[in-house]
């Protein structure tokens, strides 16, 4: 299959493409599979052909961000693995609008944003990912989701044809925005407001700061692990029956924050899994409450 795909790919892409391209260098936790291909279109028409290509052949494509609220299986991604973060990352002001691609990252947005004087985007400071993968999740933080400063967003369907939805057409949900199969966001447009760059700057260290007192950023993860139930924080349950420092294999729940789920430097996927479903058990049992994932778990059971 391996082969397969070098002759698939050849002439077809001028990007990187590599071939069993191990995903722990890829998520932000660590762990994973290979993806039998991975490609890294250098522009729109290079992401046209491949999509259409892999359309005709029944190739399986999974679009990958950052990797920052991914969990790929031991067992890797088979198919067409596709990442917009080396060819498709400008970023543009349009009077108070601000256009970023997809492949581009949230936080140059939010810096860009600061230089520009333009005021909203500060409590997403700190939330690692693309911006494609923030607005697929409707990323958030401290009350604020991306859909509320969420313009337009520009997509790509998968017969390679492009539209341009206005928020008012989107499926924007908590953590999630739902789209059709094999759609891909190209690019979102965001309505700012005009403000002071000391101000904006003021803020962005401010939110900073309160993740870096309330995360565990000195160690590898996926963010929140799950979604926060209408019951309140997911994080708050599981800490009230004591599962901090649970520990299967090298992962482990946090002791600064319940709701992640850390790698002490060796999990397996199948070790945060476990730890996961483990968590999921144990809440369900104990506070009758059942956790939704917000992490994406993918590849080969
Ligand atoms: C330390 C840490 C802190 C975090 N804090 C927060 C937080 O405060 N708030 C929050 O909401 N999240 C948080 N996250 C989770 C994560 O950063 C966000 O969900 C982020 O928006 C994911 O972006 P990504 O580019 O990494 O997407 P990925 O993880 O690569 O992908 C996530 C999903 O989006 C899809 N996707 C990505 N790009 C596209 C595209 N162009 N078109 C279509 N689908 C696409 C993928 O297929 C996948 O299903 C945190 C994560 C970490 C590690």
């Amino acid at each position: 299959m391996k082969k397969d795909y070098k002759k698939e790919t050849k002439g077809l892409v001028e990007g990187r493409v590599l071939f069993d391209a191990s995903m722990k260098r890829y998520t932000s936790i660590h762990v994973g599979g290979p993806a039998e291909c991975l490609l890294f279109p250098k522009n729109l028409d290079e992401l046209k052909k491949i999509v259409r290509h892999g359309r005709k052949k029944g190739i399986p494509l999974f679009i990958l961000g950052r990797g920052t609220n991914l969990i790929v299986r031991d067992r890797g991604i088979r198919g067409w693995v596709i990442s917009l973060t080396q060819g498709m990352k400008r970023v543009r002001i349009d009077g108070e609008l601000l256009e970023a691609e997809a492949g581009g990252l949230l936080q140059r947005l939010i810096h860009f944003s600061v230089q520009k004087e333009l005021t909203g985007l500060e409590p997403f400071a700190g939330i690692p990912g693309t911006v494609g993968g923030g607005l697929a999740m409707n990323a958030g933080a401290w009350g604020a989701e991306l859909k509320d400063v969420t313009h337009s967003v520009t997509l790509m369907k998968e017969d390679g044809e492009i539209v341009e939805k206005p928020r008012s057409r989107l499926r924007f949900a908590y953590r999630s925005l739902t789209l059709p199969p094999s759609w891909i966001i190209l690019k979102g447009s965001f309505r700012l407001r005009k403000g002071r760059r000391e101000e904006i700057l003021e803020r962005v260290k401010s939110f900073s700061e309160m993740r870096r007192r309330t995360q565990p950023l000195d160690y590898p993860s996926a963010g929140s692990i799950f979604k926060n139930p209408g019951e309140g924080p997911a994080g708050k349950w599981i800490d009230e029956i004591g599962l901090k420092g649970l520990r299967m294999g090298g992962a482990c729940v946090s002791d600064r924050h319940a709701n992640f789920i850390i790698n002490l430097g060796k999990a397996t996927a199948e070790d945060v899994l476990g730890l996961i479903e483990r968590v999921e058990k144990r809440v369900y049992e104990e506070k009758g409450i059942s956790l939704q994932r917000e992490v994406k778990v993918v590849g080969e059971a």
